[in-house]
């Protein structure tokens, strides 16, 4: 039997409903049970793969290949676990898969409608979680906030659910915001019990409530909330903001959650949660420690959401490494103007993410030739290889033409090109080369010595690669193929010979990188960015 924890949102979003989820993932896993994370997106696409990072952050990449939330990237690391395409469903998976079904014939004679056609969807969607993934707790996320229109099928959806398993087997948590009035220094509970009102309107009584806040949330103010939204005060949750999101757990841990949960759903903890890796963590999170600069080149720079997993990718590898990463955000297509230089010039390292499109690009380029050109080190993030691959045609063949034929099409050195079987695609959802994919090191090279096995898998999301018609000609002028498909035909690790760490990947590292088990690349980027640091100061 599966049983169910379902996160819904009051208030506002972006009050960090993920990073909730994740850590009573977590908390749960630590006490012996196998458990599972769903996050049900409302809008219409059918997965973020197609979106603009503004419009949404990062777009994330599982092991199978599923474009999904960068709500499933806090999953995986706070859990640390690999979900699947199951863990990320749409309304615009749900209406394409309703619509085939009709246009099938699977329901002649019937009129479709939202209930119980899309529910009844939803529901089978839901439950396949805990089967693909050999689950006995499946959370369940619903993104945005109570009130939207778009989320009602989904929460129609979680009240039925329910009934069809069982009320002792399911558990709904609210997640709030309690909003701070500057002027009378007060902590407001009245939009929560709002949005309680509105949830309770639709069926759903919440067991429990996170309220998120800024300020400390005192007993009076407990109190009111059990009261005005019918829970126990024991179930009121307030989650004061914290400076380090990997606190969040210990936080939840110390407020009871979990044995809350464990209590409403029949269940025993079946060990004592060891969470002393998590509590070290913090600690190291909080010291005091010599700061690493890192120029993290991009253009989406504005919204730090964009580029999620990278940041939380190099915080990893700083706390392993005993230093604070403190990230420069670049502007690639302000470097076209000639500014924003001084950021990059006193970095000890420099960091050019994933990215499509020719907005910026040169920026980005310019940031590879200063790397390569004054020997920082440096992190090329798939297209941050393509681009390092392109300065170095620029150098190697002398001219300005190189490029990719993404930004120049008809450039004379397409030194990055189509993959072959991309050539004939016309559809852009889901379709680019995507998921995990071998890759066998170079033995000697920078990247085999900072992985510690000679095949790993990574995981990808491109159209592009290196053109191998260059491959020659450019390893005698000292590029390195450091990571080669197992065919040998496609380079997904170049490095510089001579240079201290220039390595540029394919596929994208920060996806499987881990608070407590940082992604070798970043680990050895880090390094030599300290290493930098030590000769320059
Ligand atoms: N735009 C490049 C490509 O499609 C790089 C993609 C990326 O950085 N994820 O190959």
């Amino acid at each position: 039997m599966t049983r169910y924890v379902f996160f819904t949102g009051g208030v506002v979003s972006s009050v960090g409903k993920g990073v909730t989820a994740a850590s009573v993932g977590l908390l749960l896993k630590e006490r012996g049970f196998r458990v599972a994370v769903q996050k049900l997106d409302p809008y219409i696409n059918v997965d973020p793969g197609t979106m603009s990072p503004y419009q949404h952050g990062e777009v994330f990449v599982l092991d199978d290949g599923a474009e999904t939330d960068l709500d499933l990237g806090h999953y995986e690391r706070f859990i640390d676990t690999s979900l699947t395409r199951v863990c990320n469903v749409t309304s615009g998976q749900v209406y394409a898969e309703v619509i085939a079904k009709e246009r099938r014939g699977d329901f002649l004679g019937g009129t479709i409608q939202v209930i119980p056609h899309v529910t009844n969807e939803i529901k089978q969607r839901i439950g396949l979680v805990g089967k693909a993934l050999n689950a006995e707790i499946v959370l369940v996320e619903v993104g945005g906030t109570v009130g939207d229109i778009e989320s009602l099928p989904f929460l129609e959806a979680l009240r039925q659910m329910r009934s069809d398993v069982g009320r002792g087997n399911t558990v709904y948590i609210h997640v709030t915001l309690l909003p701070y009035i500057g002027a009378t220094h007060e902590l407001k509970t009245k939009p929560t019990q709002h949005s309680v009102r509105e949830l309770r309107s639709i069926g759903i009584s919440p067991d429990m409530i996170v309220a998120r806040s800024d300020y400390p949330v005192n007993g009076d103010l407990r109190a009111k909330i059990a009261l005005f939204c019918d829970v126990e005060p024991r179930a009121v949750v307030p989650l004061v903001t914290v400076p380090e999101i990997y606190q969040v757990p210990l936080e939840l841990e110390r407020a009871g959650v979990a044995d809350y949960i464990l209590e409403r759903l029949g269940l025993e903890a079946r060990r004592v949660p060891q969470l002393q890796a998590w509590e070290q963590l913090i600690e190291r999170a909080a010291q005091t420690k010599p700061v690493v600069k890192i120029a993290l080149v991009g253009k989406y720079v504005e919204l730090k959401d964009a580029y999620l997993s990278v940041r939380e990718a190099l915080k990893h590898a700083g706390l392993a490494l005993g230093y604070e990463v403190e990230i420069e955000w670049v502007h690639s297509a302000e470097l076209e103007k000639g500014k924003g230089w001084e950021a990059v010039r006193g970095a000890h390292g420099i960091v050019v993410p994933g990215g499509f499109g020719s907005r910026g690009i040169e920026g980005k380029i310019a940031a590879a030739r200063f790397a390569r050109e004054n020997k920082v080190p440096y992190l090329g993030l798939c297209l941050g290889m393509q681009v390092m691959v392109i300065d170095f045609g620029r150098f190697a063949l002398g001219s300005e033409e190189v490029n990719s034929t993404e930004f120049e099409r008809g450039t004379p050195y397409p030194v990055i090109d189509l993959l072959p079987e991309q050539r004939a695609i016309a559809d852009m959802g889901g379709t680019m080369r995507l998921g995990l994919y071998p890759c066998h090191l170079q033995p000697g090279s920078k990247a085999a010595r900072a992985y510690p096995q000679a095949i790993v898998e990574e995981r990808h999301r491109h159209r592009f690669e290196f053109n191998n018609s260059y491959r020659d000609a450019f390893a005698q002028r000292g590029l390195v193929y450091s990571g080669l498909s197992p065919d040998g035909r496609l380079v997904e690790i170049a490095e510089l010979a001579d240079h201290p760490f220039m390595v540029g990947s394919q596929f994208h590292p920060e996806f499987l990188s881990r608070p407590n088990r940082p992604h070798p690349l970043f680990r050895a980027f880090v390094e030599a960015a300290i290493a930098r640091k030590a000769q320059v100061g």
